[in-house]
């Protein structure tokens, strides 16, 4: 492989040949991507959608691949990594300015430092902007990403277009940026004046709740099924039984019934089989079909869970 098979970038970029994507999810699964390319200018990303189109190279973005399931089989083609580069950030007055790369957690605490309340709620969220606008990333009806949110700035046809609020359909983990497959590269958030330590206070609270309640400092992808209709799916899950259930490497939290963990080199195709285990026994309880929350990433044959 040499570089004239990739266009020219600039040192702002990095890229990486043959990467093990389980180095780049948080569940620490998933198998190689044939290029793997930390872009770290908007000309840089240009030339690369420019070069996939070209070749018809299959290519998916990826933020801190905390909301992903990747192939063991990996991608045969480009990951555009946005996690660590694509990370502007300016606070003017009650407003960020982000690039999607940026880290929730580190939004978070700016906001508060500058006297910002809005994003305590993106504290304990291990994921970039742009994954969390992709999702509607939140921690309920009233803090998610989508009620902060002024505008969101999209490459489109090689053209950033900025997209107002009203414009954009977010729902629980939808958003019409989804749908229409958009490339996200920033976002400007509104946000209110608050006193720093009621912010601050709120902040701990959160990260308080998600060290009693959720499996911390192990490999998952946080919450593996989207909540149903005014239910839990973690409560569905515990009611069936399945806490502790282990499939190869991948172990049903016994702290969190939504959270798979890789309790031991666990491969994408354990957690998919013991997802459509809980599918099929929460269906057999309760005739509710629980939907994944986490995406799967992989070019080779999708697991039935996902389709
Ligand atoms: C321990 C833990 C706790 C979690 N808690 C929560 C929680 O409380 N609430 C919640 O909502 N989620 C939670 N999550 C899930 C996850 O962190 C969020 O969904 C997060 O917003 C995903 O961001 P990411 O950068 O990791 O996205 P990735 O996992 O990298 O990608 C997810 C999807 O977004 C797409 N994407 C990412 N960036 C872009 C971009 N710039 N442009 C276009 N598409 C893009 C990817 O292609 C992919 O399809 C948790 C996950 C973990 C591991």
């Amino acid at each position: 492989m040499n570089n004239s098979m990739y266009p020219n970038l600039s040192a702002h970029s990095r890229v990486f040949i043959d990467e093990n994507l389980s180095k780049h999810t948080y569940i620490r699964i998933g198998g190689k991507a044939k290029y793997f390319i930390k872009v770290g200018s908007i000309i840089d990303l240009k030339k690369l959608l420019s070069w996939v189109k070209s070749k018809n190279i299959p290519y998916i973005i990826l933020g801190a691949g905390s909301n992903v399931l990747v192939d063991d089989d990996g991608w045969n083609g480009l990951v555009i990594s946005f996690k660590d580069s694509m990370n502007n950030l300016q606070v003017k007055q009650n407003k960020i300015v982000a690039g999607s790369g940026v880290m929730l957690p580190k939004l978070s605490k700016v906001a508060q430092k500058h006297s910002l309340a809005g994003l305590e709620f993106a504290i304990g969220i291990p994921g970039t902007l742009g994954g969390a606008l992709y999702s509607n990333a939140g921690i309920s009806n009233v803090d998610q990403i989508s009620k902060i949110i002024k505008n969101v700035t999209v490459l489109r046809d090689s053209k950033l277009l900025t997209i107002d609020l009203e414009n954009i359909k977010f729902d629980y983990r939808y958003s019409s940026l989804k749908e229409n497959c958009e490339i996200i590269v920033e976002a400007e958030l509104s946000l209110s004046l608050e006193n720093q330590e009621i912010i601050d206070k709120k902040m701990q609270c959160i990260m308080q709740y998600r060290k009693l309640t959720q499996p911390a400092s192990t490999k998952n992808a946080g919450s593996i099924f989207k909540n149903p209709a005014d239910l839990s799916a973690g409560k569905l899950i515990e009611e069936a039984n399945l806490k502790g259930v282990q499939i190869g490497g991948a172990m049903v939290s016994s702290k969190h019934s939504n959270f798979i963990v890789n309790e031991k080199n666990a491969t994408a195709k354990d957690v998919a089989d013991l997802m459509m285990i809980i599918q099929n026994k929460v269906y057999e309880n309760t005739g509710i079909l629980l939907q994944p929350e986490v995406e799967w990433l992989g070019n080779k044959k999708i697991p039935n869970i996902f389709q």
